[in-house]
């Protein structure tokens, strides 16, 4: 099998780029395997378009390094010694760069100097579209992190009733994060109420109360490094409003359709309008106020972006959310959302948590 840095090199020969320098981040660990800390001493993958790559670490992580097993020849540097000057070393003829899309503005500027004759672009644009296409074991993997929050989810009417802040309620869904297999809790949403309509509410101290609406998007990491990331709806015992049920039924609608309609050949933001005439035409295209996902992977959120204005055609192996959701500012909110893979035929649904509006507690 072609190693992942081995096809970041044809791309960059392709696109007249000589070197990237990749530093600790999700580009590292996807080409490398490396999950590297972010530390103050640099550790950068100098991936030339031909030739050998090198990793350059500091000395004392390089135990760190070789547990990794990186097929990569390190270059250890010392406490005294100047990495960008070593990096720089090994690129003396490159007159294309491109950096890691994240890496820290102190370092761009010391690899600038070290390299004045060098002109700069991203390395993004060369990781992305490969990073953006899943293999098999990536696929699986993200199979497993839908599974493990499914899991989560299956366990709310544990913890969530009537009486229970949100934050007590979060405190139950982190614990049962890593119980099912993250190795780390990404984000915990408990919006209750009037909190549901802010999208990105996380816990407050709010008392959940009788018939209240809740919003709970929860992910985490796992140990492969994929993410997982699924929002359901849930009412805390009791009558929800009736205008909430009726718009949470069309929601319903919405997100089924973009799930049916989704598959490779169709645009990006033609998902995202399936879902958003199905809304409009409900009246409740104002309450509608973001883009309907995500692509997921080594990060909760990466490309592909399921938004208007991008007109990129879905293909196989891409891994996205479908997660649209309506929002009533002091009244409730709601939000259904669920991980999906494009196959060669259509679409794989890798979250089987139920989607009818649960009453718990
Ligand atoms: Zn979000
Ligand atoms: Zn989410
Ligand atoms: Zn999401």
């Amino acid at each position: 099998m072609t190693s992942r840095w081995t096809r970041a090199q044809v791309a960059a020969a392709e696109q007249g780029v000589d070197a990237l320098i990749i530093t600790p981040g999700a580009d590292l660990r996807y080409l490398t395997g490396y999950e590297a800390k972010p530390l103050e001493r640099l550790t950068a993958l100098v991936l030339p378009s031909s030739g050998d790559p090198l990793l350059v670490v500091p000395e004392l992580e390089v135990a760190a390094a070789v547990a990794a097993n990186v097929d990569i020849e390190l270059a250890a540097w010392g406490e005294t010694d100047d990495p960008f000057a070593l990096v720089a070393s090994r690129l003396a003829d490159a007159s294309r760069i491109a950096l890691d899309d994240h890496m820290w503005a102190e370092r761009v500027l010391a690899l600038q100097a070290a390299l004045p004759a060098a002109t700069v672009s991203l390395a993004g644009d060369i990781v992305r579209p490969l990073r953006v296409r899943k293999d098999a074991d990536e696929i699986d993997a993200l199979r497993e992190a839908a599974q493990a929050i499914d899991r989560v989810h299956a366990r709310m009417g544990d913890w969530l009733r009537p009486g229970r802040t949100e934050r007590a309620v979060g405190a139950d869904i982190a614990r049962a994060i890593v119980d099912e297999g993250h190795v780390r809790v990404d984000f915990v949403i408990v919006g209750s109420g009037p909190n549901g309509a802010s999208p990105h509410h996380e816990v407050s101290d709010r008392v959940i109360e009788p018939g209240d609406p809740v919003v709970v998007d929860i992910g985490g990491t796992m140990p492969s490094g994929y993410c997982s990331d699924s929002t359901r709806t849930y009412v805390a015992g009791g009558e929800a409003p009736e205008a909430f049920v009726a718009a949470y039924d069309v929601l319903l609608a919405a997100q089924t359709a973009q799930r049916e309609y989704a598959r490779p050949g169709v645009t990006a933001e033609s998902v995202d309008e399936v879902g958003r005439q199905i809304l409009r035409e409900a009246g409740y295209a104002d309450l509608f106020i973001h883009r309907t996902g995500h692509g997921i992977g080594l990060e909760t959120h990466e490309d592909p972006y399921i938004v208007d204005g991008n007109a990129q055609e879905l293909e196989p192996g891409m891994a996205f959310s479908v997660e649209p959701g309506f929002y009533l500012p002091g009244q409730y909110g709601a939000r259904i959302e669920d991980i999906v893979v494009t196959t060669p035929s259509g679409l794989e649904v890798l979250n089987a948590t139920p989607r009818d509006l649960v009453t718990l507690g």
